[in-house]
């Protein structure tokens, strides 16, 4: 075990891609895993208690909460439910870091609240900072908790910085281009869910490959960057890399770039926000350069993708803008998946949110959720 690293952790999103991967990077360095939480995969839930043996398992959905516990009935591990439970889990006492990977706006309160209880925080719930970058940032300097990315760009990013925050000009941020790069809008009207789902370089949830299919995934990012790094939105370049390879770069005010290269395996940036400030041998392969592909980069294309051009715009909008275009996305996502509009529908859900919802400057928690509320009503009856 590293000496610096986290040693006891809560995973927030057990179930999910970055989940699982987390529990694997901890059974490969010995990080004790003290709770588990996740939405309603009762199943995996199990093994996961039975391999891990937490003290606390949160599932969100009650139903599923009280069939996990007849499941775990011969063992000591307490199950919790709701919100409490999952907000129970992120502040667990013994654990002195929590892993959020929920996916979505729910990943908001319990994000918070271990902040207030000074925890380490592996940051994997984009949509936290998305819609509360500025008032999570806040509390995390108040009370001393570390905000450790997660996200493979932004890992990057933090890699890259280093100790010479103060002298960075831009940052360079990196997007595969999804399963739809070089399309043509034409093309991409009709595109269905089944096409929107098969990413080229990375194997994530639906949520996000959708994202990553219209290239939100990277408006959001930019936002996320932002509030991470503190850098205005002008400061942040997105170029697509088709190979994945390179994570990020940071251009430094003598216009020195410094890029964070591996093969794409989210176990790498898992860890690397676990083992900080140190390093350990992990599960993601070498990169091999000689067999590389060529790295090629350019600029996005911003016809095709209107969603990233809209994010773009949104990020120089303080108050509730962001959190409006998040919860618009995210509903408009499950409408998409659910075949009920078309892929350019998000794009027209997310813009008819933003110009019919009034933006809160400065918000409190509530205004954020409310606007938040808002936004989903309306795509919903749009
Ligand atoms: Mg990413």
């Amino acid at each position: 075990m590293l000496e610096n690293g986290s040693k006891n952790i809560s995973v927030l999103g057990s179930t999910g891609s970055i989940g699982r991967q987390t529990l694997e990077v901890c059974e490969k360095l010995g990080i004790r895993v003290s709770a588990l939480a996740a939405r309603s995969s009762v199943k995996l839930l199990e093994a996961q208690a039975r391999r891990f043996s937490p003290s606390l398992v949160s599932v969100f959905d009650e139903k599923a909460a009280a069939d996990l516990r007849v499941r775990l009935a011969d063992t000591d591990i307490r199950v919790a439910s709701g919100e409490g439970g999952l907000t129970e889990a992120a502040v667990l006492p013994e654990a002195d870091t929590a892993v959020t990977a929920v996916v979505g706006t729910v990943g908001l309160k319990p994000t918070l609240a271990a902040i207030k209880a000074k925890k380490r925080i592996a940051l994997a719930n984009k949509e936290t900072l998305v819609c509360a970058g500025s008032l999570v940032m806040a509390e995390a300097r108040a009370n001393g908790a570390e905000i450790l990315p997660v996200d493979s760009e932004h890992s990057a990013i933090f890699q890259c910085i280093g100790a010479a925050r103060r002298h960075v000009k831009r940052i360079l941020l990196t997007a595969s281009g999804g399963p739809f790069f070089g399309k043509s809008r034409e093309e991409l009207r009709s595109v269905t869910p089944e096409m929107a789902l098969k990413h080229p370089n990375w194997s994530m949830g639906p949520k996000v490959t959708v994202d990553s299919a219209t290239m939100m995934n990277k408006g959001l990012e930019i936002i996320e960057a932002m509030h991470l790094f503190s850098v205005p939105p002008e400061a942040i370049r997105v170029l697509v890399h088709r190979q994945s390879i390179v994570h990020s770069m940071v251009e430094f005010a003598d216009n020195a770039v410094i890029a964070q290269l591996a093969p794409p395996d989210m176990r790498l940036p898992i860890q690397y926000a676990l083992t900080y400030p140190e390093r350990a041998e992990s599960l993601c392969p070498e990169a091999d350069f000689s067999s590389m592909p060529p790295l090629t980069f350019a600029d996005p294309d911003l016809e095709s993708f209107p969603c990233l051009r809209l994010a773009m715009e949104t990020a120089k909008r303080p108050g509730t803008a962001c959190a409006v275009m998040n919860a618009a996305n995210e509903a408009a996502v499950g409408l998409f998946l659910r075949g009920r509009i078309g892929f350019y529908g998000i794009y027209e859900s997310v813009a008819g949110a933003l110009d019919r919802i009034e933006n809160t400057a400065s918000p409190t928690p509530e205004d954020i959720l409310a606007a938040d509320a808002a936004a989903r009503e309306y795509v919903s009856r749009a």
